[in-house]
């Protein structure tokens, strides 16, 4: 890479150029737009279908949209999806088979499907997740060839935050407002326009195709200042303790007790999570028994079946569905990933029917851990 261009300033008009560059490029363009009251990631063929003037209001349990006077296109936190929606989708055909005349069974695997994706409007702590599942799915011996395949082909135009969730965190978890490398195109939005820097060559020829003029160092002053107000403001917070430590000392704590008086293991909270990757494989068959297919789709540690082994599920407890939940996210992952499992996107606490919080459930166990005297760190 010899990404070398200066940081660009886009309008509106310049945003939907962009959009239809990629459109022209054979691109499948997915960003945020308002539908069925939330803002959800769906394909766009122009940047006016961005939810320009909305933003949400968030809590435990609890998602708004709202009007902003502004009309900033950017200025709402993370919706109910994630892009791990469309690079690790929620079913995936894996093979299917026929039984011929003759009494045979021919199988035929199933080619993934690979879009060739952009993705406008990755947020900072999104970016990150898509890097942890990248890491998950292709980092070890049995890649996932249709995960691989579509993140290859995929190009990332990311939006850094300049309007933090109530229920966002990114900060405590090392993350942070502003966007790490790992974007073609990372756009800044101030005051009605956007402030554009390049992160790959691919983003600078692309770039290259829209009407965009030098951004000053005043625009890029009021970015980085509207960046910085951003990381002031964060809605949550964990607790600034090691956490790994911290959930290796807490396996039997009293806390899981009572959050599992409140938790509905719906598993909402895994399948909403940008980090979750777990599936599971079924069967279907035609009603004549001649035609069948292997399905993949996600799975989540708080379906009793994730844990069946020979006669019953080892987590049979919503207990200890709720802790393998956890003190995988926050600690063993480290273990089996070298990272954590959150990137304090606050989607698991907005979309949690009981409106269970992590970030309150952590500062309770450290509590519980304080009151026993185990040392974390
Ligand atoms: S924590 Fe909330 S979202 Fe997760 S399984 Fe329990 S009730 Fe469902
Ligand atoms: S655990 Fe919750 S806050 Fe952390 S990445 Fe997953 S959904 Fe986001």
């Amino acid at each position: 890479m010899s990404v070398t261009a200066a940081p660009a300033l886009l309008d509106r008009d310049g945003l939907n150029a962009l959009v239809s560059a990629l459109v022209a490029q054979g691109r499948t363009v997915i960003g945020p737009t308002v539908r069925d009251g939330a803002i959800v990631l769906a394909e766009l063929d122009s940047a006016d279908a961005l939810p320009f003037g909305w933003g949400v209001e968030l809590d435990a349990g609890r998602y708004r949209l709202v009007r902003r006077e502004d009309g900033a296109a950017f200025a709402h936190s993370a919706g109910p999806q994630s892009w791990k929606n469309f690079l690790h989708p929620a079913r995936e055909r894996l093979w299917s088979a026929e039984r011929t005349p003759e009494g045979d069974v021919s199988f035929t695997p199933q080619e993934p499907a690979v879009p060739s994706y952009a993705f406008l409007g990755v947020r900072p702590c999104d970016l990150r997740a898509i890097a942890i599942q990248g890491r998950v799915l292709t980092g070890g011996r049995h890649a996932d060839g249709g995960y691989a395949g579509r993140r290859e082909r995929a190009l990332i135009v990311a939006v850094e935050c300049t309007e933090p969730g109530a229920a966002c965190f990114c900060v405590s978890t090392g993350g942070g407002p502003a966007v790490d490398p790992g974007y073609d195109l990372a756009l800044t939005e101030v005051d009605g326009r956007f402030l554009v820097r390049v992160g790959s060559d691919e983003g600078a020829a692309l770039l290259e195709q829209v009407p965009h003029r030098g951004a000053g160092p005043d625009v890029e002053e009021s970015a980085r200042a509207a960046v910085d107000s951003a990381r002031e403001r964060m809605g949550r917070a964990l607790p600034p303790v090691d956490l790994r430590a911290l959930m290796g000392a807490s396996l039997t704590a009293e806390r899981w007790d009572d959050v599992a008086a409140r938790c509905l293991t719906c598993g909402n909270c895994t399948m909403v999570c940008p980090t979750c990757f777990c599936t599971t494989t079924e069967e279907v068959t035609d009603l004549t028994g001649d035609h069948t297919e292997r399905w993949q789709r996600w799975d989540s540690c708080f379906d009793l079946d994730f844990s069946y082994l020979h006669g019953g599920p080892v987590r049979s407890s919503p207990r200890s569905r709720y802790r393998q939940w956890l003190t995988h996210k926050l600690g063993t992952w480290h273990d089996q990933f070298g990272t954590s499992g959150c990137v304090g996107c606050g989607r698991c606490i907005a979309w949690c029917p009981a409106g269970i919080d992590i970030t309150e459930e952590v500062a309770a166990l450290d509590t519980e851990r304080a009151a026993r005297g185990t040392e974390t760190d």
